[in-house]
């Protein structure tokens, strides 16, 4: 199969044949027809996070057609519409049993992310029940980010117990945070989008976010003040978790507000034990997404409400391209690759 594979850290992704992945009996081949691209991407080809043995075909965002499956395969069948969950997970210990696969402590991997190739490979290859029908009416691109970023914000606003009528900022409106803000408003809460530049600051209302802030000309924690009659935040998702945003998140929050941290960088934040006691609040962690946040993650970019997030659609022989914009934060919304016959 036709590739875009990292050979060594630091260096460009290079096209070239790669042997086809080998499937199993309960596996399905799937022809990637479109793959997004996440920060995760950036981070593996700089060497940093997630270490897979090179080469490496990543691409962790896939939608596609199956092309072949294993012999004891009976839901899906050669030219289905799919896309997975990608996390290899065990299905048998304490966190799969209890919906968190994201969690599992027998991981097997994760799809173009650690020991399995991905999307940026014309075949990928995933077991059944990790797999989901993706209906007619979803594109191939906005299918395709179902699969991280559309289940990881369903997942931490699950995770950030938001509720109807809450006022939610959420930090970072690109790619997974533009899909974070409109998990939100179905949910019913009030959500602000807070990012660098006015351009991204008009695509949160495009999105229809109910306000949105530019970090850096507006004093942030204050102006959650402002829009919630003195009392700060019920929620902040930060899908960055810089330094800067995780100091603003903390001091948005309300009184026994939520900070949910879904974005990761180098950065380190020193957490002010009084400040967290006195006012309660909350710090939690959110991971992607197991089978049944897919399943609903689906069902959020069928609904008529949904506003695509795909602002990029590239061909993978721009892949090179593809990364520096991530790289860059020069995409308004989220980057995807498509494969062409
Ligand atoms: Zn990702
Ligand atoms: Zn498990």
């Amino acid at each position: 199969m036709r590739a875009a594979v990292l050979r060594e850290v630091g260096a460009p992704l290079v096209l070239q044949e790669m042997t086809d992945p080998e499937v199993g009996s309960w596996d399905v081949l799937v022809e990637t027809r479109a793959c997004g691209i996440c920060g995760t991407d950036v981070h593996i080809q700089d060497g940093w996070g997630y270490m897979p043995s090179l080469p490496f075909v990543m691409g962790h965002e896939p939608s596609g057609v199956v092309a072949a499956v294993g012999e004891r395969v009976t839901r899906f069948a050669a030219g289905d519409r799919v896309l997975p969950n990608i996390f290899f997970s065990c299905g048998s210990c304490f966190f799969c049993r209890t919906n968190g696969e994201t969690q599992c402590i027998d991981l097997g991997g994760i799809l173009g992310v650690a020991e399995h190739w991905g999307g940026y490979g014309r075949l990928f290859c995933v077991p059944e029940r990790q797999l989901f029908h993706l209906p007619q009416a979803i594109s191939f691109a906005e299918g395709a980010v179902i699969a991280d970023a559309v289940v990881t914000a369903v997942h931490a606003v699950e995770r950030g117990g938001v509720q109807a009528g809450e006022t939610v900022l959420v930090m970072g409106a690109g790619g997974c945070g533009s899909a974070v803000l409109q998990v939100c408003m179905m949910a019913g809460a009030r959500a602000v989008g807070v990012d660098v530049t006015r351009a991204k600051q008009m695509r949160a209302l495009e999105l229809g976010a109910t306000e949105a802030l530019v970090a850096g000309e507006v004093d942030v924690p204050g102006a959650a003040r402002d829009l919630t009659h003195g009392l700060g935040a019920d929620c902040v998702i930060d899908t960055v978790g810089s330094e800067r945003t995780l100091a603003e998140s903390v001091a948005s929050l309300r009184r026994g507000g939520r900070l949910v941290i879904l974005g990761y960088s180098q950065d380190r934040y020193a957490l002010d034990p009084r400040q967290i006691a006195i006012n309660e609040l909350e710090v939690l962690g959110t991971r992607s997404g197991g089978r049944q946040n897919t399943a609903d993650a689906i069902r959020v970019v069928a609904d008529p409400c949904w506003k695509p997030i795909v602002t990029d659609i590239l061909p993978i022989e721009q892949v090179n391209e593809a990364l520096k914009r991530m790289r860059t934060g020069q995409a308004l919304g989220r980057i995807v690759l498509v494969h062409n016959d």
